[in-house]
């Protein structure tokens, strides 16, 4: 029939890639807009001691979109590292995380918090990356001894040598580091023995089946036994329940992220934890029992 017509004609897009390439430009044209209108805010998600003493938070990026709600990063980051667009935003999140934590140290409990804040590649590639961090510490009037960087393993590993000079300036203006996600890439000891890191963060992949499997369990006693060796910090992140703060425990980390502690919250609830007495008590859950 005439109708169907238009189905012969050629087209170079199927009609489900076209809304796949709308959707993307929307996002893209809301993830502009975003920008600059500051639809962004920071949550902050505890860092603990095995007694539960909040030590720091890792501030994690969330767009509040005027028609869906809070956007998690995983949705829009690699949009914004196609686009650029991540230069701004890890620009706003890098001040707006040193703003927090220059105010923080005036508040009875948060004075000596440290603050973790993810810094994607194409922005710590920047030539004017150091310059730029330098220059919100100094506006900001942050402790930049409070504030850690976390970097992923492929962002170190892309190109070792520009990354440990970047690392050596931000390390002489008292900066530290975190190696985010550790675990997923393919670092040799070799290698990490000449990066000025502080701290390894176990992937979470490694973390979920701690406990019930052997494999998992081994890993994170080498990540461990590795940060030993080093002389570095270890902290667990995605730690969900007792089971696997026990293994992490017994096997000598002492620091660790995860819902069993908190979600990542709003900076009033985070200060109210604070308040609190700044110790997370932990409730044994239904998984805990089944396992024990
Ligand atoms: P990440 O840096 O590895 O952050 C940890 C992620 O694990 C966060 O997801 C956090 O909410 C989640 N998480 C924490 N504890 C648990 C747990 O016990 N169980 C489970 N299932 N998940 C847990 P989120 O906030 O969605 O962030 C995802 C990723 O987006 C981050 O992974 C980071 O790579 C990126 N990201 C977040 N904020 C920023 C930012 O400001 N700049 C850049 N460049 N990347 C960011
Ligand atoms: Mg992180
Ligand atoms: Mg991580
Ligand atoms: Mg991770």
């Amino acid at each position: 029939a005439a109708k169907d017509a238009g189905r012969n004609t050629v087209r170079f897009f199927d009609p489900a890639m076209q809304v796949a390439l709308e959707a993307a430009t929307t996002l893209e044209t809301d993830l502009r807009e975003a920008t600059a209108q500051g639809q962004f805010v920071l949550h902050y998600q505890p860092q603990v001691e095995e007694d539960g003493r909040i030590i720091g938070a890792e501030a994690l990026l969330r767009w509040a979109h005027p028609d869906r709600g809070m956007v998690p990063p995983g949705e829009f980051i690699p949009l914004a590292e196609k686009t650029g667009l991540i230069l701004p935003i890890g620009h706003w999140v890098l001040e707006e995380a040193c703003r927090r934590l220059a105010a923080w140290a005036h508040i009875p409990g948060a004075g000596s918090l440290g603050l973790a804040v993810n810094v994607s590649a194409y922005q710590f590639r920047q030539p004017g990356f150091v310059k730029d961090v330098q220059q919100v510490i100094a506006a900001t009037g942050a402790d930049p001894a409070r504030l850690k960087l976390e970097l992923t393993e492929s962002l170190v590993l892309e190109n070792v040598a520009d990354t440990i000079a970047r690392m050596a300036k931000l390390k002489t203006l008292g900066i530290g580091f975190s190696m985010d996600d550790f675990g997923t890439g393919y670092s040799s000891l070799s290698q990490l023995k000449h990066l000025p890191l502080e701290q390894l963060k176990i992937d979470r992949s490694f973390i979920k089946d701690l406990g019930t499997s052997p494999q998992e369990g081994a890993i994170v006693k080498t990540i461990i036994a590795m940060g030993r060796t080093l002389g570095l910090h270890v902290i667990a992140e995605g730690v969900e329940n007792q089971t696997q703060l026990n293994f992490l425990i017994s096997a000598g980390c002492r620091a660790c992220q995860g819902y069993l502690f908190s979600r990542p919250v709003p900076e009033a609830l985070f200060l109210d934890l604070l308040a609190a007495g700044g110790i997370i008590r932990v409730k044994a859950n239904a998984a805990d029992k089944q396992a024990a």
